[in-house]
């Protein structure tokens, strides 16, 4: 089946502003959206830049706006989407060229957050164990691509540049509920700001937004519960 692509386009060395581009793609039964950007470059149009790696919804590089959703393109089934197909860069990141955006402020969030085991006890010669309970509380952080789409759903960071945003909060939370980790303090610091924690307005768009069914907007409560517990 032929279907129509409409194509954000913007050449920020040649354009002075960004424009659409309209290719018609034959989709065979099971063509994903990555297919089809694949066969606009490398049939129609070589010009036409995004990323993309693994192929399989594991690397997150192919994350973009599809029918004004959020998505990666590897795991956006064209059959499942109706009429003209438009595919826009990620909302709200800067763009390098066409669907390619800066992912480097995305990044600064997540480093803001210390993504890394704090420990202050010196390490001995037998594993930092947990319990089957203690691991379990994990589940539903770690399993993070950063890909970006639920940070670029969020309306507070399109609001907010500064705010640290739901994947960056989502990775505050896999290390400060991690039962081998000591750093709860200094994070909670960082968390417990304007632009941290409260500017989440509990909207779970990014929880919709997320490609691998995880839930930001909960571990920011779970977060937020967790800074009020230790004030009061
Ligand atoms: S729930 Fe919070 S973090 Fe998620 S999209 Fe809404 S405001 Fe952003
Ligand atoms: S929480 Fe989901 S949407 Fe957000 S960066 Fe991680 S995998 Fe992507």
């Amino acid at each position: 089946m032929i279907r129509t692509f409409r194509i954000f386009r913007f050449d920020p060395e040649k354009d002075q502003e960004p424009s659409y581009r309209e290719y018609q793609v034959e989709c065979p039964k099971g063509s994903t959206v990555l297919d089809a950007l694949n066969e606009i470059k490398w049939r129609q149009d070589g010009t036409l830049s995004y990323r993309r790696s693994c192929r399989h919804g594991i690397c997150g590089s192919c994350a973009m706006t599809i029918n004004g959703k959020n998505n990666l393109a590897c795991e956006s089934q064209v059959e499942t989407l109706k009429g003209v197909i438009w595919v826009e860069p990620l909302r709200s990141f800067p763009i390098i060229k066409d669907l390619i955006v800066d992912m480097e402020p995305f990044y600064e969030r997540l480093k803001a957050v210390k993504p890394y085991f704090i420990a202050g006890t010196p390490p001995t010669d037998k594993e930092r164990l947990q319990s089957p309970e203690q691991r379990k509380l994990l589940d539903g952080s770690y399993e993070c691509i950063l890909c970006g789409c639920c940070t670029s759903s969020c309306p507070s960071y399109w609001a907010d540049k500064d705010f640290l945003g739901p994947a960056a909060l989502l990775k505050a939370y896999r290390f400060v509920f991690d039962s081998r980790d000591e750093g709860t303090q200094e994070r909670l610091v960082i968390l417990d700001n304007k632009h941290g924690l409260w500017r989440c307005h509990t909207i779970f768009n990014c929880a919709e937004a997320c490609p691998k069914g995880l839930n930001p907007t909960w571990a920011i409560g779970k977060l937020k519960q967790k800074v009020i517990r230790e004030k009061f």
